[in-house]
């Protein structure tokens, strides 16, 4: 899948972005959603899932992974294509034909792109460790576990301190041999992961390397070999190891929207508030990455976006069709052609 040809491309598969594919689905435009994350949700995914928001209309309160649940839902009749675990690096063209490129080689050719990008891309935060690349693309040094089988008999080194160390090194501990690297004795994790982590580390199935932090990497080509670790005072180890799975968490980056000549400032994009459309013809951008007076950062504000860069669009992705507003009760919810 190289190519895709939509009619409109969102970039950002947050909460805004979600409910943008099923404003456009409503006035039966075909679009495509994709997210640097592997997963759709944006914020509410990755940083608060289980926090209830208490100012979504209409729910009380609504924990912010029944939030995206429920988007989903939502969108589910009109087969939204989703490009997830990409980054869109490159726009061109202009309204009508505009062409976004991905990190992993994809090309999309869309007649209008909403950017409901946030605070940007999320991505991994990496060590600062000299050659990690060359080891990153060979596979030796890992963000995400996409299949736990392919560790089976590794030397896996996990480093960090919060849920996702602790999870990975108790899910790995029965097929690969694990070490943990953390600075401090105290876990951030679960207090009952953090529990059972102490007691496989006390029964010999986990050594934990603590109080370390990663120092260095040695191999060759990017193949691992060892992990070095280093103590607040300086002192060293050498941990033999395959792979190195580094969890600190992660971080939001605007990098490659920055470079679009939208006129950013502050990390936002002025939009003009009556279409949501950028300086760019054919570009809007909706939700946290969007900026007008008055502006709200709130979820219920970029639903509002949504609605409006749909209705926008719609004469790009139609011209000469007169677009006779309708309530979503009169004409029910149709998947587009
Ligand atoms: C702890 C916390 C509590 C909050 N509580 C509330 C609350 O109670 N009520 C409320 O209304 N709001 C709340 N918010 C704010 C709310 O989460 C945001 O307003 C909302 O997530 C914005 O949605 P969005 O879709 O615009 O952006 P995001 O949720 O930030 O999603 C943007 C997505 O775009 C993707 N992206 C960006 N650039 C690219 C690129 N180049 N290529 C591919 N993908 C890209 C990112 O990976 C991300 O997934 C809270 C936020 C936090 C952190």
């Amino acid at each position: 899948m190289d190519m895709i040809e939509t009619d409109v491309a969102i970039i950002g598969a947050g909460p805004v972005g979600l409910f943008a594919a099923f404003e456009c689905g409503m006035l039966r435009m075909r679009c495509v959603l994709i997210d640097a994350l592997d997963a759709v949700g944006g914020q509410c995914t990755a940083l608060y899932p289980e926090k209830p928001i208490y100012d979504i209309p209409a729910h009380p309160a609504i924990e912010a992974a029944e939030l995206v649940a429920n988007l989903e839902r939502q969108i589910a009749p009109f087969a939204v294509p989703r490009l997830l675990g990409r980054r869109v690096e490159r726009l061109a063209g202009g309204s009508g034909a505009l062409t976004l490129g991905t990190d992993r080689g994809e090309t999309i050719r869309a007649k209008a792109v909403i950017l409901a990008a946030g605070a940007g891309a999320f991505g991994p935060n990496r060590p600062p460790l000299v050659g990690i690349e060359a080891f990153e693309q060979a596979g030796c040094v890992q963000y995400y576990v996409r299949r736990r089988e392919d560790l089976r008999g590794r030397r896996v080194v996990i480093a960090g301190g919060g849920d996702s160390a602790v999870d990975w090194a108790l899910a790995l501990k029965d097929i690969a041999t694990v070490s943990v690297v953390h600075r401090r004795a105290k876990f951030r994790a679960a207090p009952d992961s953090a529990a059972r982590l102490a007691a496989a580390a006390a029964a010999g199935e986990i050594a934990l390397e603590i109080p370390y932090q990663l120092h260095a990497l040695h191999g060759t080509d990017g193949i691992l070999r060892t992990v070095e670790v280093a103590s607040l005072d300086g002192a060293t180890r050498q941990l033999p190891a395959d792979v190195l799975l580094a969890f600190y968490g992660l971080s939001m980056d605007l990098g490659p929207i920055a470079g679009w000549g939208l006129g950013m400032t502050q990390q936002h994009i002025g939009i003009d508030p009556a279409t949501c459309e950028t300086t760019q013809p054919g570009v809007f951008a909706i939700g946290d990455v969007a900026t007008y007076k008055g502006k709200l950062k709130l979820i219920l504000q970029g639903f509002s976006e949504a609605a409006i860069a749909a209705h926008a669009i719609h004469p790009i992705v139609f011209p000469g069709e007169a677009l006779h507003f309708e309530y979503s009760t009169s004409k029910g919810v149709h998947a587009a052609a």
